[in-house]
Protein backbone atom coordinates (compact mmCIF):
# COMPACT_ATOMS: atom_id res chain seq x y z
CA UNK A 1 0.00 0.00 0.00
CA UNK A 2 1.79 3.06 -0.86
CA UNK A 3 0.48 6.58 -0.14
CA UNK A 4 0.63 8.88 -3.53
CA UNK A 5 -1.14 11.46 -2.73
CA UNK A 6 -2.96 13.53 0.02
CA UNK A 7 -6.42 12.02 -0.66
CA UNK A 8 -6.42 8.43 -1.72
CA UNK A 9 -3.81 5.82 -0.77
CA UNK A 10 -3.51 3.10 -3.34
CA UNK A 11 -3.80 -0.48 -3.18
CA UNK A 12 -0.61 -2.71 -3.75
CA UNK A 13 -2.00 -6.12 -3.44
CA UNK A 14 0.13 -8.65 -1.50
CA UNK A 15 0.25 -12.68 -1.71
CA UNK A 16 -3.15 -13.00 -0.32
CA UNK A 17 -5.59 -12.22 -3.76
CA UNK A 18 -8.54 -10.51 -1.85
CA UNK A 19 -11.88 -12.47 -2.06
CA UNK A 20 -13.70 -9.15 -3.36
CA UNK A 21 -11.52 -7.49 -6.28
CA UNK A 22 -14.02 -6.41 -8.81
CA UNK A 23 -16.90 -4.63 -6.88
CA UNK A 24 -19.01 -3.86 -10.13
CA UNK A 25 -18.47 -7.63 -11.69
CA UNK A 26 -19.75 -9.06 -8.29
CA UNK A 27 -22.49 -7.20 -8.13
CA UNK A 28 -24.40 -8.15 -11.22
CA UNK A 29 -23.72 -11.53 -10.49
CA UNK A 30 -24.44 -11.17 -6.89
CA UNK A 31 -27.57 -12.96 -5.37
CA UNK A 32 -28.58 -13.59 -1.52
CA UNK A 33 -30.44 -16.49 -2.15
CA UNK A 34 -27.76 -18.11 -4.37
CA UNK A 35 -25.12 -16.85 -1.63
CA UNK A 36 -27.42 -18.65 0.84
CA UNK A 37 -27.51 -22.07 -1.31
CA UNK A 38 -23.63 -22.46 -1.17
CA UNK A 39 -24.23 -22.55 2.42
CA UNK A 40 -25.77 -25.73 1.87
CA UNK A 41 -29.12 -26.81 4.37
CA UNK A 42 -28.67 -27.58 8.49
CA UNK A 43 -29.37 -31.24 8.40
CA UNK A 44 -32.59 -30.76 10.32
CA UNK A 45 -33.69 -28.71 7.80
CA UNK A 46 -33.48 -24.54 7.06
CA UNK A 47 -30.84 -22.74 7.95
CA UNK A 48 -29.46 -22.57 11.46
CA UNK A 49 -26.70 -20.01 12.52
CA UNK A 50 -24.66 -22.20 14.77
CA UNK A 51 -24.56 -25.46 12.29
CA UNK A 52 -23.27 -23.12 9.78
CA UNK A 53 -20.69 -21.73 11.98
CA UNK A 54 -19.64 -24.45 14.04
CA UNK A 55 -21.20 -28.09 13.33
CA UNK A 56 -20.73 -28.20 9.82
CA UNK A 57 -17.28 -27.53 9.90
CA UNK A 58 -16.68 -30.12 12.81
CA UNK A 59 -18.46 -32.79 10.22
CA UNK A 60 -16.28 -32.05 7.46
CA UNK A 61 -11.98 -31.40 6.97
CA UNK A 62 -11.74 -28.12 9.42
CA UNK A 63 -12.71 -30.25 12.40
CA UNK A 64 -10.08 -30.29 14.00
CA UNK A 65 -8.83 -26.71 13.17
CA UNK A 66 -8.48 -24.14 16.04
CA UNK A 67 -12.22 -22.27 16.43
CA UNK A 68 -11.22 -20.47 19.24
CA UNK A 69 -7.92 -19.68 20.76
CA UNK A 70 -8.56 -18.10 24.49
CA UNK A 71 -6.21 -16.23 25.85
CA UNK A 72 -6.64 -15.71 29.64
CA UNK A 73 -6.16 -12.95 32.02
CA UNK A 74 -3.45 -14.58 33.64
CA UNK A 75 -1.27 -15.21 30.13
CA UNK A 76 -2.70 -18.93 29.86
CA UNK A 77 -4.03 -20.06 26.49
CA UNK A 78 -6.62 -22.64 25.68
CA UNK A 79 -6.93 -23.86 22.33
CA UNK A 80 -10.60 -25.32 21.04
CA UNK A 81 -10.81 -26.93 17.72
CA UNK A 82 -14.27 -26.95 15.45
CA UNK A 83 -15.33 -30.06 16.84
CA UNK A 84 -14.65 -29.65 20.70
CA UNK A 85 -16.72 -26.30 19.52
CA UNK A 86 -19.33 -28.41 18.43
CA UNK A 87 -19.36 -30.75 21.47
CA UNK A 88 -19.45 -27.98 23.75
CA UNK A 89 -22.26 -25.97 22.19
CA UNK A 90 -24.56 -29.16 21.83
CA UNK A 91 -23.62 -29.66 25.44
CA UNK A 92 -25.32 -26.82 26.17
CA UNK A 93 -28.06 -27.51 23.89
CA UNK A 94 -28.92 -30.17 25.81
CA UNK A 95 -28.49 -28.65 28.88
CA UNK A 96 -31.31 -26.13 27.76
CA UNK A 97 -33.28 -28.67 27.10
CA UNK A 98 -33.24 -30.02 30.25
CA UNK A 99 -34.01 -27.28 31.92
CA UNK A 100 -37.20 -26.79 30.12
CA UNK A 101 -36.08 -24.15 27.72
CA UNK A 102 -37.82 -23.98 24.78
CA UNK A 103 -37.16 -22.73 21.23
CA UNK A 104 -38.14 -18.93 20.88
CA UNK A 105 -36.87 -18.63 24.92
CA UNK A 106 -34.51 -16.32 25.48
CA UNK A 107 -31.10 -16.56 26.83
CA UNK A 108 -29.26 -13.74 28.25
CA UNK A 109 -25.00 -13.87 28.03
CA UNK A 110 -23.37 -11.64 30.83
CA UNK A 111 -19.43 -12.25 30.83
CA UNK A 112 -16.27 -11.50 29.85
CA UNK A 113 -14.34 -12.84 26.83
CA UNK A 114 -14.48 -16.76 28.54
CA UNK A 115 -15.01 -19.75 26.63
CA UNK A 116 -18.37 -20.36 27.86
CA UNK A 117 -19.72 -17.61 27.02
CA UNK A 118 -19.16 -18.60 23.27
CA UNK A 119 -20.32 -21.81 23.88
CA UNK A 120 -23.45 -20.77 25.33
CA UNK A 121 -24.09 -18.02 22.52
CA UNK A 122 -23.71 -21.12 19.69
CA UNK A 123 -25.49 -23.48 22.49
CA UNK A 124 -28.40 -21.32 22.64
CA UNK A 125 -28.30 -20.60 18.69
CA UNK A 126 -27.73 -24.82 18.01
CA UNK A 127 -31.28 -24.93 20.21
CA UNK A 128 -33.15 -22.28 18.51
CA UNK A 129 -33.59 -20.55 21.28
CA UNK A 130 -32.77 -16.30 20.92
CA UNK A 131 -29.45 -15.54 22.44
CA UNK A 132 -29.30 -11.83 23.90
CA UNK A 133 -25.66 -10.79 24.44
CA UNK A 134 -24.96 -8.13 27.46
CA UNK A 135 -21.89 -5.89 28.19
CA UNK A 136 -20.32 -7.24 31.31
CA UNK A 137 -19.46 -4.19 32.62
CA UNK A 138 -22.59 -2.75 32.78
CA UNK A 139 -24.50 -1.94 36.31
CA UNK A 140 -27.32 -3.71 37.76
CA UNK A 141 -30.07 -1.32 36.54
CA UNK A 142 -29.17 -1.82 32.86
CA UNK A 143 -28.63 -5.24 33.20
CA UNK A 144 -31.87 -5.71 34.74
CA UNK A 145 -34.03 -3.27 31.97
CA UNK A 146 -32.79 -5.88 29.47
CA UNK A 147 -33.28 -9.07 31.00
CA UNK A 148 -36.62 -7.83 31.77
CA UNK A 149 -37.45 -5.96 28.50
CA UNK A 150 -36.45 -9.18 26.89
CA UNK A 151 -38.10 -11.67 28.63
CA UNK A 152 -34.91 -13.50 29.38
CA UNK A 153 -35.94 -17.08 30.95
CA UNK A 154 -31.82 -17.89 31.15
CA UNK A 155 -28.86 -15.96 32.00
CA UNK A 156 -25.41 -17.31 31.75
CA UNK A 157 -22.91 -15.35 33.50
CA UNK A 158 -19.88 -15.52 36.53
CA UNK A 159 -20.05 -16.35 40.41
CA UNK A 160 -18.22 -12.51 40.53
CA UNK A 161 -20.89 -10.96 38.29
CA UNK A 162 -23.64 -12.46 39.85
CA UNK A 163 -22.45 -11.62 43.06
CA UNK A 164 -21.87 -7.68 42.08
CA UNK A 165 -24.86 -7.13 39.80
CA UNK A 166 -27.63 -9.92 39.63
CA UNK A 167 -28.35 -10.99 43.22
CA UNK A 168 -29.93 -7.65 44.24
CA UNK A 169 -31.96 -7.79 41.35
CA UNK A 170 -33.13 -11.22 41.15
CA UNK A 171 -36.12 -10.90 42.94
CA UNK A 172 -37.17 -8.53 40.59
CA UNK A 173 -37.13 -10.59 37.69
CA UNK A 174 -39.51 -13.46 37.84
CA UNK A 175 -39.66 -14.27 34.44
CA UNK A 176 -35.59 -15.81 34.83
CA UNK A 177 -36.18 -18.94 35.64
CA UNK A 178 -32.27 -20.56 35.59
CA UNK A 179 -29.07 -18.16 36.17
CA UNK A 180 -25.94 -20.19 35.48
CA UNK A 181 -22.88 -19.63 36.62
CA UNK A 182 -19.39 -20.52 36.03
CA UNK A 183 -17.64 -20.62 39.02
CA UNK A 184 -13.66 -20.26 39.61
CA UNK A 185 -12.46 -20.14 43.48
CA UNK A 186 -16.05 -18.67 44.34
CA UNK A 187 -18.75 -20.89 46.09
CA UNK A 188 -21.78 -21.37 43.92
CA UNK A 189 -24.40 -18.55 44.58
CA UNK A 190 -27.45 -19.59 46.19
CA UNK A 191 -30.40 -20.87 43.07
CA UNK A 192 -27.89 -20.67 40.82
CA UNK A 193 -26.87 -23.20 39.00
CA UNK A 194 -22.90 -24.29 38.03
CA UNK A 195 -22.88 -24.22 34.40
CA UNK A 196 -19.46 -26.35 34.24
CA UNK A 197 -20.53 -29.49 35.96
CA UNK A 198 -24.07 -29.53 33.30
CA UNK A 199 -22.02 -29.43 30.82
CA UNK A 200 -20.14 -31.90 31.84
CA UNK A 201 -23.15 -34.27 32.55
CA UNK A 202 -24.56 -33.11 29.85
CA UNK A 203 -24.08 -35.21 25.68
CA UNK A 204 -22.53 -33.81 23.43
CA UNK A 205 -24.80 -35.07 20.74
CA UNK A 206 -27.58 -33.07 19.45
CA UNK A 207 -30.12 -33.26 17.22
CA UNK A 208 -30.63 -29.64 15.45
CA UNK A 209 -34.79 -29.03 14.72
CA UNK A 210 -35.68 -27.59 11.48
CA UNK A 211 -34.74 -23.96 11.61
CA UNK A 212 -36.32 -21.53 9.92
CA UNK A 213 -34.17 -19.06 8.38
CA UNK A 214 -37.03 -16.64 9.49
CA UNK A 215 -36.61 -17.62 12.58
CA UNK A 216 -35.35 -15.21 15.84
CA UNK A 217 -32.12 -16.09 17.11
CA UNK A 218 -30.57 -12.83 18.49
CA UNK A 219 -31.47 -10.18 20.53
CA UNK A 220 -29.15 -7.21 20.17
CA UNK A 221 -29.98 -3.77 22.25
CA UNK A 222 -28.39 -0.82 20.40
CA UNK A 223 -25.74 1.69 22.07
CA UNK A 224 -27.57 4.08 23.89
CA UNK A 225 -25.80 7.01 21.89
CA UNK A 226 -29.26 9.08 20.67
CA UNK A 227 -31.40 7.52 23.36
CA UNK A 228 -33.03 4.71 25.40
CA UNK A 229 -31.16 1.75 23.91
CA UNK A 230 -33.10 -0.21 21.24
CA UNK A 231 -33.57 -3.74 21.36
CA UNK A 232 -33.29 -4.88 17.78
CA UNK A 233 -34.34 -8.91 16.05
CA UNK A 234 -32.51 -10.99 14.20
CA UNK A 235 -33.07 -13.80 12.64
CA UNK A 236 -31.04 -17.17 11.86
CA UNK A 237 -31.27 -16.34 8.12
CA UNK A 238 -28.65 -13.53 8.94
CA UNK A 239 -25.87 -15.62 9.25
CA UNK A 240 -25.77 -15.78 5.19
CA UNK A 241 -24.92 -12.18 5.47
CA UNK A 242 -22.24 -12.54 8.35
CA UNK A 243 -20.75 -14.92 6.21
CA UNK A 244 -20.41 -12.71 2.86
CA UNK A 245 -19.76 -9.58 4.91
CA UNK A 246 -16.64 -11.64 6.63
CA UNK A 247 -15.22 -12.45 3.09
CA UNK A 248 -15.90 -9.38 1.40
CA UNK A 249 -15.74 -6.75 3.97
CA UNK A 250 -13.06 -8.40 6.21
CA UNK A 251 -11.39 -10.48 3.75
CA UNK A 252 -11.32 -13.60 5.48
CA UNK A 253 -9.65 -16.31 4.35
CA UNK A 254 -9.46 -20.07 5.25
CA UNK A 255 -6.46 -19.88 7.15
CA UNK A 256 -6.26 -16.54 8.87
CA UNK A 257 -6.21 -15.67 12.26
CA UNK A 258 -8.44 -13.36 13.23
CA UNK A 259 -9.63 -10.78 16.14
CA UNK A 260 -12.10 -8.58 16.46
CA UNK A 261 -11.66 -6.65 20.13
CA UNK A 262 -15.54 -5.55 20.26
CA UNK A 263 -16.76 -7.26 23.50
CA UNK A 264 -19.23 -9.95 22.97
CA UNK A 265 -21.54 -7.59 24.86
CA UNK A 266 -22.40 -5.79 21.36
CA UNK A 267 -23.20 -6.69 18.14
CA UNK A 268 -20.08 -6.12 16.34
CA UNK A 269 -18.83 -9.06 18.86
CA UNK A 270 -21.08 -10.64 18.16
CA UNK A 271 -21.94 -10.60 14.44
CA UNK A 272 -17.79 -10.31 13.99
CA UNK A 273 -16.48 -11.70 17.09
CA UNK A 274 -18.35 -14.90 17.14
CA UNK A 275 -20.33 -15.83 13.91
CA UNK A 276 -18.54 -14.42 10.78
CA UNK A 277 -15.31 -15.67 11.43
CA UNK A 278 -16.43 -18.85 12.85
CA UNK A 279 -18.87 -19.31 9.01
CA UNK A 280 -15.79 -18.93 7.05
CA UNK A 281 -13.85 -21.70 9.39
CA UNK A 282 -10.52 -19.37 10.69
CA UNK A 283 -9.02 -19.47 13.89
CA UNK A 284 -10.37 -16.75 16.27
CA UNK A 285 -8.59 -15.11 19.12
CA UNK A 286 -10.66 -14.46 22.13
CA UNK A 287 -8.58 -12.18 24.78
CA UNK A 288 -10.13 -11.77 27.96
CA UNK A 289 -7.80 -8.61 28.83
CA UNK A 290 -9.00 -5.15 28.41
CA UNK A 291 -7.57 -2.95 26.39
CA UNK A 292 -3.83 -2.45 26.72
CA UNK A 293 -1.65 -0.89 23.97
CA UNK A 294 1.37 -2.92 24.63
CA UNK A 295 -0.24 -6.12 25.48
CA UNK A 296 -2.33 -5.61 22.15
CA UNK A 297 0.63 -5.08 20.14
CA UNK A 298 2.26 -8.14 21.75
CA UNK A 299 -0.48 -10.09 21.26
CA UNK A 300 -0.98 -9.28 17.20
CA UNK A 301 2.78 -10.40 17.23
CA UNK A 302 2.96 -13.21 19.31
CA UNK A 303 -0.61 -14.46 17.62
CA UNK A 304 0.73 -13.90 14.08
CA UNK A 305 -2.54 -12.45 13.93
CA UNK A 306 -3.37 -11.41 10.06
CA UNK A 307 -7.10 -9.92 10.06
CA UNK A 308 -7.68 -7.26 12.75
CA UNK A 309 -11.35 -5.49 13.52
CA UNK A 310 -11.38 -2.73 15.89
CA UNK A 311 -12.86 0.24 16.66
CA UNK A 312 -11.75 3.88 16.55
CA UNK A 313 -11.70 4.78 20.32
CA UNK A 314 -9.17 1.81 20.70
CA UNK A 315 -7.35 3.28 17.31
CA UNK A 316 -6.85 6.49 19.06
CA UNK A 317 -5.45 5.13 22.45
CA UNK A 318 -2.94 3.00 20.38
CA UNK A 319 -2.31 6.59 18.70
CA UNK A 320 -1.83 8.01 22.20
CA UNK A 321 0.42 5.45 22.78
CA UNK A 322 2.63 6.53 20.35
CA UNK A 323 4.00 4.98 16.74
CA UNK A 324 7.04 4.22 18.22
CA UNK A 325 5.38 1.36 20.86
CA UNK A 326 3.82 -0.19 17.55
CA UNK A 327 7.41 -0.41 16.07
CA UNK A 328 8.88 -2.69 18.97
CA UNK A 329 6.22 -5.40 17.55
CA UNK A 330 6.39 -7.52 15.03
CA UNK A 331 3.40 -6.92 12.96
CA UNK A 332 4.24 -8.65 9.46
CA UNK A 333 1.60 -11.78 9.51
CA UNK A 334 -0.78 -8.73 9.58
CA UNK A 335 -2.38 -8.28 6.40
CA UNK A 336 -5.79 -6.01 7.05
CA UNK A 337 -6.97 -3.80 9.82
CA UNK A 338 -10.79 -2.99 9.79
CA UNK A 339 -12.70 -0.69 12.33
CA UNK A 340 -16.29 0.33 12.77
CA UNK A 341 -18.78 1.86 15.46
CA UNK A 342 -17.88 5.50 14.86
CA UNK A 343 -16.33 7.75 11.88
CA UNK A 344 -12.68 7.12 11.72
CA UNK A 345 -10.89 10.23 11.04
CA UNK A 346 -8.11 10.41 8.02
CA UNK A 347 -5.32 11.06 10.36
CA UNK A 348 -6.39 7.83 11.96
CA UNK A 349 -6.58 5.93 8.85
CA UNK A 350 -2.62 7.31 7.75
CA UNK A 351 -1.24 6.41 11.12
CA UNK A 352 -2.00 3.10 10.38
CA UNK A 353 0.10 3.30 7.21
CA UNK A 354 2.70 4.68 9.04
CA UNK A 355 2.64 2.66 12.39
CA UNK A 356 1.33 -0.83 11.46
CA UNK A 357 2.41 -0.95 7.80
CA UNK A 358 -1.28 -1.07 6.89
CA UNK A 359 -4.07 1.46 6.56
CA UNK A 360 -6.88 1.13 8.54
CA UNK A 361 -9.78 0.20 6.76
CA UNK A 362 -13.55 1.77 7.68
CA UNK A 363 -16.67 0.09 7.70
CA UNK A 364 -20.64 1.03 8.04
CA UNK A 365 -23.03 -0.63 9.41
CA UNK A 366 -25.43 -0.50 12.78
CA UNK A 367 -27.32 -2.88 15.15
CA UNK A 368 -29.72 -2.72 13.07
CA UNK A 369 -28.21 -3.78 9.65
CA UNK A 370 -26.93 -7.10 11.54
CA UNK A 371 -23.69 -7.08 9.73
CA UNK A 372 -21.31 -4.35 7.65
CA UNK A 373 -22.95 -2.57 4.84
CA UNK A 374 -20.63 -0.29 3.59
CA UNK A 375 -16.81 -1.09 3.45
CA UNK A 376 -13.23 -0.71 2.66
CA UNK A 377 -12.73 -3.65 1.15
CA UNK A 378 -9.56 -5.01 0.53
CA UNK A 379 -8.98 -4.33 -3.15
CA UNK A 380 -10.54 -1.18 -2.95
CA UNK A 381 -8.24 2.30 -3.22
CA UNK A 382 -8.98 4.12 0.36
CA UNK A 383 -9.88 7.38 0.62
CA UNK A 384 -9.21 8.36 3.77
CA UNK A 385 -12.01 9.63 5.66
CA UNK A 386 -14.77 7.68 3.34
CA UNK A 387 -16.85 4.69 4.86
CA UNK A 388 -16.34 2.63 1.35
CA UNK A 389 -18.51 1.51 -0.81
CA UNK A 390 -21.72 -0.74 -0.30
CA UNK A 391 -21.43 -4.98 -0.28
CA UNK A 392 -22.27 -7.05 -3.09
CA UNK A 393 -26.17 -7.39 -2.32
CA UNK A 394 -26.41 -4.22 -1.21
CA UNK A 395 -28.50 -1.43 -2.35
CA UNK A 396 -27.74 1.84 -0.43
CA UNK A 397 -28.58 5.46 -1.08
CA UNK A 398 -28.71 8.87 -0.30
CA UNK A 399 -32.02 10.11 -0.25
CA UNK A 400 -34.40 13.00 1.20
CA UNK A 401 -37.76 12.98 2.62
CA UNK A 402 -40.12 14.93 0.69
CA UNK A 403 -43.73 14.34 2.68
CA UNK A 404 -44.72 10.54 2.98
CA UNK A 405 -42.06 9.85 0.14
CA UNK A 406 -38.48 9.28 -0.86
CA UNK A 407 -36.39 10.83 -3.77
CA UNK A 408 -33.35 9.38 -3.61
CA UNK A 409 -30.33 12.21 -4.27
CA UNK A 410 -28.15 11.31 -7.19
CA UNK A 411 -26.44 14.65 -7.53
CA UNK A 412 -22.87 13.56 -5.88
CA UNK A 413 -21.40 14.94 -3.40
CA UNK A 414 -24.96 15.84 -1.47
CA UNK A 415 -25.76 15.44 2.10
CA UNK A 416 -28.85 13.53 2.80
CA UNK A 417 -29.80 10.85 4.86
CA UNK A 418 -28.11 6.76 4.59
CA UNK A 419 -30.87 4.52 3.28
CA UNK A 420 -30.83 1.40 2.26
CA UNK A 421 -32.76 -1.24 -0.37
CA UNK A 422 -34.45 -3.75 2.29
CA UNK A 423 -34.11 -7.53 1.53
CA UNK A 424 -30.52 -8.28 2.51
CA UNK A 425 -30.14 -11.30 5.25
CA UNK A 426 -29.65 -9.84 8.60
CA UNK A 427 -31.66 -6.88 8.54
CA UNK A 428 -33.41 -6.52 11.64
CA UNK A 429 -37.23 -8.65 12.22
CA UNK A 430 -37.90 -6.00 14.79
CA UNK A 431 -37.51 -3.51 17.56
CA UNK A 432 -38.63 -5.20 20.46
CA UNK A 433 -41.70 -4.22 22.13
CA UNK A 434 -42.12 -1.09 19.35
CA UNK A 435 -43.96 -1.70 15.91
CA UNK A 436 -44.31 1.55 15.35
CA UNK A 437 -40.70 2.32 15.32
CA UNK A 438 -39.90 0.00 13.77
CA UNK A 439 -42.69 0.58 10.72
CA UNK A 440 -41.27 4.26 11.33
CA UNK A 441 -37.90 2.83 10.14
CA UNK A 442 -39.33 1.80 6.30
CA UNK A 443 -40.48 4.32 4.27
CA UNK A 444 -40.85 4.63 0.44
CA UNK A 445 -39.42 0.78 -0.02
CA UNK A 446 -36.42 2.03 2.11
CA UNK A 447 -34.78 1.56 5.26
CA UNK A 448 -34.00 4.75 6.82
CA UNK A 449 -30.93 4.94 8.96
CA UNK A 450 -30.84 7.74 10.79
CA UNK A 451 -27.30 8.65 9.66
CA UNK A 452 -26.64 11.63 7.10
CA UNK A 453 -24.01 10.82 4.61
CA UNK A 454 -23.20 11.73 1.19
CA UNK A 455 -21.33 9.71 -2.06
CA UNK A 456 -19.06 11.30 -4.23
CA UNK A 457 -18.67 10.94 -8.10
CA UNK A 458 -16.39 7.93 -7.38
CA UNK A 459 -19.20 5.63 -5.64
CA UNK A 460 -17.73 6.56 -2.17
CA UNK A 461 -19.88 7.19 0.95
CA UNK A 462 -18.69 9.39 3.75
CA UNK A 463 -20.20 10.02 6.64
CA UNK A 464 -21.48 13.22 7.86
CA UNK A 465 -23.31 12.98 11.28
CA UNK A 466 -26.46 10.80 13.04
CA UNK A 467 -29.38 13.09 12.53
CA UNK A 468 -29.97 14.05 15.37
CA UNK A 469 -26.25 15.44 15.60
CA UNK A 470 -26.04 17.22 12.67
CA UNK A 471 -25.65 20.91 12.97
CA UNK A 472 -27.73 24.22 11.32
CA UNK A 473 -25.30 27.28 10.80
CA UNK A 474 -26.44 29.60 8.66
CA UNK A 475 -28.19 27.76 5.67
CA UNK A 476 -25.21 25.28 6.07
CA UNK A 477 -25.43 21.37 7.10
CA UNK A 478 -22.39 20.71 9.20
CA UNK A 479 -21.27 17.08 10.22
CA UNK A 480 -19.78 17.09 13.20
CA UNK A 481 -17.28 14.67 11.75
CA UNK A 482 -16.28 17.26 9.79
CA UNK A 483 -14.94 19.58 12.30
CA UNK A 484 -13.84 16.71 14.77
CA UNK A 485 -11.65 15.13 12.05
CA UNK A 486 -9.98 18.65 11.49
CA UNK A 487 -9.25 19.36 15.05
CA UNK A 488 -7.85 15.66 15.28
CA UNK A 489 -5.02 16.54 12.68
CA UNK A 490 -4.24 19.01 15.61
CA UNK A 491 -0.88 16.85 17.09
CA UNK A 492 -2.05 18.25 20.96
CA UNK A 493 -5.47 17.03 20.10
CA UNK A 494 -6.30 13.13 21.81
CA UNK A 495 -9.99 13.30 21.08
CA UNK A 496 -12.95 15.54 19.69
CA UNK A 497 -16.37 16.24 19.73
CA UNK A 498 -18.40 18.94 18.36
CA UNK A 499 -22.08 20.12 18.73
CA UNK A 500 -24.26 22.96 17.82
CA UNK A 501 -25.23 25.80 20.15
CA UNK A 502 -28.07 28.01 19.50
CA UNK A 503 -27.57 31.27 18.13
CA UNK A 504 -30.04 33.73 17.55
CA UNK A 505 -28.59 34.89 14.04
CA UNK A 506 -27.15 31.79 12.74
CA UNK A 507 -29.60 29.40 13.95
CA UNK A 508 -27.22 27.42 15.32
CA UNK A 509 -23.11 27.60 16.04
CA UNK A 510 -20.52 24.81 16.30
CA UNK A 511 -19.04 24.30 19.94
CA UNK A 512 -16.11 22.09 20.11
CA UNK A 513 -15.00 19.73 22.71
CA UNK A 514 -11.11 19.29 22.96
CA UNK A 515 -9.26 16.29 25.19
CA UNK A 516 -5.26 17.13 24.75
CA UNK A 517 -2.75 13.96 24.26
CA UNK A 518 -0.47 13.13 27.27
CA UNK A 519 2.31 16.06 26.98
CA UNK A 520 0.15 19.20 26.31
CA UNK A 521 -0.80 21.83 28.56
CA UNK A 522 -4.35 23.73 28.51
CA UNK A 523 -3.47 27.46 27.75
CA UNK A 524 -5.19 30.53 25.94
CA UNK A 525 -2.44 30.64 23.21
CA UNK A 526 -2.97 27.03 22.27
CA UNK A 527 -7.14 27.81 22.60
CA UNK A 528 -6.28 30.43 20.19
CA UNK A 529 -4.17 27.95 18.02
CA UNK A 530 -6.40 25.23 17.82
CA UNK A 531 -9.36 27.84 16.57
CA UNK A 532 -6.50 29.64 13.53
CA UNK A 533 -6.49 25.45 12.65
CA UNK A 534 -9.84 24.70 12.51
CA UNK A 535 -10.86 27.87 10.93
CA UNK A 536 -7.90 27.68 8.04
CA UNK A 537 -8.98 23.92 7.44
CA UNK A 538 -12.51 24.50 7.78
CA UNK A 539 -13.47 27.97 6.36
CA UNK A 540 -15.21 30.67 8.74
CA UNK A 541 -19.13 28.84 8.06
CA UNK A 542 -17.65 25.81 9.33
CA UNK A 543 -15.35 25.98 11.73
CA UNK A 544 -16.09 25.70 15.98
CA UNK A 545 -17.25 29.63 17.20
CA UNK A 546 -16.30 27.91 20.47
CA UNK A 547 -13.69 25.82 21.73
CA UNK A 548 -12.99 24.03 25.06
CA UNK A 549 -10.85 21.84 26.81
CA UNK A 550 -12.09 18.78 28.89
CA UNK A 551 -10.36 15.97 30.39
CA UNK A 552 -12.68 12.79 28.48
CA UNK A 553 -15.45 13.26 26.50
CA UNK A 554 -18.71 11.35 27.68
CA UNK A 555 -18.72 7.96 25.72
CA UNK A 556 -21.18 4.78 25.94
CA UNK A 557 -20.11 1.97 27.44
CA UNK A 558 -18.78 0.94 23.38
CA UNK A 559 -16.72 3.71 23.62
CA UNK A 560 -19.17 6.40 21.39
CA UNK A 561 -18.82 9.45 21.66
CA UNK A 562 -22.28 11.00 23.13
CA UNK A 563 -22.95 14.03 22.05
CA UNK A 564 -26.76 14.88 23.05
CA UNK A 565 -25.27 14.69 26.11
CA UNK A 566 -22.71 17.14 25.98
CA UNK A 567 -25.31 19.65 24.40
CA UNK A 568 -27.67 18.42 27.41
CA UNK A 569 -24.93 19.47 30.36
CA UNK A 570 -24.01 23.10 28.08
CA UNK A 571 -27.44 24.06 27.58
CA UNK A 572 -28.42 22.70 31.28
CA UNK A 573 -31.05 20.50 30.27
CA UNK A 574 -32.13 16.91 31.58
CA UNK A 575 -29.32 14.54 30.47
CA UNK A 576 -32.07 11.75 29.38
CA UNK A 577 -31.28 7.90 29.29
CA UNK A 578 -27.55 7.88 30.91
CA UNK A 579 -28.05 3.80 31.66
CA UNK A 580 -25.58 3.39 28.69
CA UNK A 581 -22.97 5.90 29.89
CA UNK A 582 -19.19 5.01 30.58
CA UNK A 583 -18.97 6.68 33.48
CA UNK A 584 -22.39 5.19 35.56
CA UNK A 585 -21.80 1.29 34.22
P1 LIG B 1 -28.54 4.14 19.44
O1 LIG B 1 -29.15 3.66 18.16
O2 LIG B 1 -29.08 3.46 20.63
O3 LIG B 1 -28.50 5.62 19.55
P2 LIG B 1 -26.02 3.54 18.21
O4 LIG B 1 -26.65 4.02 16.95
O5 LIG B 1 -24.70 4.13 18.57
O6 LIG B 1 -27.00 3.72 19.44
P3 LIG B 1 -25.10 1.05 17.18
O7 LIG B 1 -26.08 0.31 16.38
O8 LIG B 1 -24.13 0.32 18.01
O9 LIG B 1 -25.87 1.97 18.16
O10 LIG B 1 -24.23 1.98 16.26
C1 LIG B 1 -24.51 2.22 14.91
C2 LIG B 1 -24.19 3.65 14.57
O11 LIG B 1 -22.79 3.91 14.80
C3 LIG B 1 -24.41 4.01 13.14
O12 LIG B 1 -25.76 4.30 12.86
C4 LIG B 1 -23.50 5.23 12.98
O13 LIG B 1 -24.11 6.39 13.50
C5 LIG B 1 -22.32 4.84 13.85
N1 LIG B 1 -21.29 4.20 13.02
C6 LIG B 1 -20.98 2.91 12.93
N2 LIG B 1 -19.96 2.70 12.08
C7 LIG B 1 -19.62 3.90 11.61
C8 LIG B 1 -18.63 4.36 10.66
N3 LIG B 1 -17.79 3.54 10.09
N4 LIG B 1 -18.59 5.68 10.42
C9 LIG B 1 -19.44 6.51 11.02
N5 LIG B 1 -20.37 6.15 11.89
C10 LIG B 1 -20.47 4.86 12.19
MG1 LIG C 1 -28.55 3.76 16.22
Amino acid sequence: MARTDDTTLHKTLGATPPNLVDLGATRRTFSWSQARAALGASPGGGLNIADVAVHRHARGARAQHVALRCLDRRGGRRDLDYRELSAHSNRFANVLAQLGVGPGDVVAGLAGRIPELYVAALGTLTHRAVFSPMFAAFGPEPIRTRLQRGHAKVLVTTARLYARKIAEIRAGLPELAHVLVVTEDEPLPEGALDLRALLAAASDHYDIGATDPEMPALLHFTSGTTGTPKGAVHVHGAVVAHHCTGRFALDLHDDDVFWCTADPGWVTGTSYGIIAPLTCGVTMIVDEGEFDAQRWYQTLAAERVTVWYTAPTAIRMLMKAGAALAAEHDLSALRFVASVGEPLDPEAVRWGARALGLPIHDNWWQTETGGIMIANYAALDIKPGSMGQPLPGIEAAIVRRVGERIEVVDAPDTEGELALRPGWPSMFRAYLGDAARYDACFVDGWYLSGDLARRDADGYFWFVGRADDVIKSAGHLIGPFEVESALLEHPAVAEAAAIGMPDAIAGAVVKAFVALRAGHERSPELLRELMAFARKRLGPAVAPREIAFIDALPKTRSGKIMRRLLKARELGLPEGDTSTLEEFG
